[in-house]
């Protein structure tokens, strides 16, 4: 009966600075393993776009804050995601999160809800379930946001390299390239501070739960950060 769903099935929980490359890592995971990669920001965002959805009182709420870049309903966020973490928990996938869980009701809920953490806890079992916190400096951090460009059509990202800031097609599938709003270096500073006072506090959290929260470096460039994470999970 205490039988797993999920036997031999994983989740990884990556946390991090913006900037500190956690969508790259995700995606580069979610490759070689064959995770998916939950992505909570496009998840909401095809969420409240759903033209199915279109005539529900909450979703037309919740469009609205969305696409006027306010902060939406944590309990609307919370349940959604939880469902469809549930539903792919149940097909029997790993998942990888990037950027998510946010904040400590996001994570451990409340008295009459489940958080993302609990959940995961129920569906794969305490030790299936990895944190990867990424360690970047704030210097560090902000130089790449304030360079990265975003394609419109793929959404990858682009390096902040230097040889890349010539670049005005994406590599990939040759999309425009942007650069997002959330990058700019005053929004990025306060997406720090957002950071150090309401997700920094879940890993405090997980760690007085006894969860392991595995520290990696991550100034380097992608492909030796992912080098590292994938040696910590062998
Ligand atoms: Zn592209």
């Amino acid at each position: 009966m205490s039988k797993k769903l999920n036997q031999g099935k994983k989740a990884i929980v990556i946390f991090g600075y913006p900037g500190s490359g956690k969508s790259t890592q995700a995606v580069l995971l979610a490759e070689k393993f064959g995770l998916y990669h939950f992505n909570t920001g496009k998840f909401v965002e095809n969420l409240v776009h759903d033209p199915k959805l279109a005539s529900h009182p909450d979703i037309q709420r919740e469009k609205k804050l969305f696409d006027t870049g306010k902060l939406m309903d944590s309990d609307f966020i919370l349940s959604h995601t939880g469902r469809r973490v549930k539903e792919l928990a149940v097909g029997g996938e790993s998942l990888v999160f990037s950027g998510s869980p946010r904040a400590m009701y996001d994570a451990f809920g409340d008295k009459k809800h489940q958080g993302i953490i609990q959940i995961l806890e129920g569906l794969y079992g305490k030790h299936n379930i990895l944190f990867i916190l990424l360690k970047v400096t704030q210097k560090e951090a902000l130089a790449r946001n304030t360079k990265r460009l975003i394609c419109s059509v793929c959404q990858n990202p682009l390096l902040g390299a230097a040889q890349n800031l010539t670049i005005t097609q994406c590599p990939f599938c040759g999309g425009k390239l942007y650069k997002r709003t959330l990058d700019d270096p005053k929004t990025i500073l306060v997406r720090f501070k957002e950071y150090e006072e309401k997700t920094a506090p879940i890993i405090r959290e997980l760690r007085a739960r006894k969860f392991v929260v595995h520290e990696v470096p991550a100034n380097a460039m992608p492909y030796r950060v992912f080098s590292r994470i994938v040696t910590l999970l062998s």
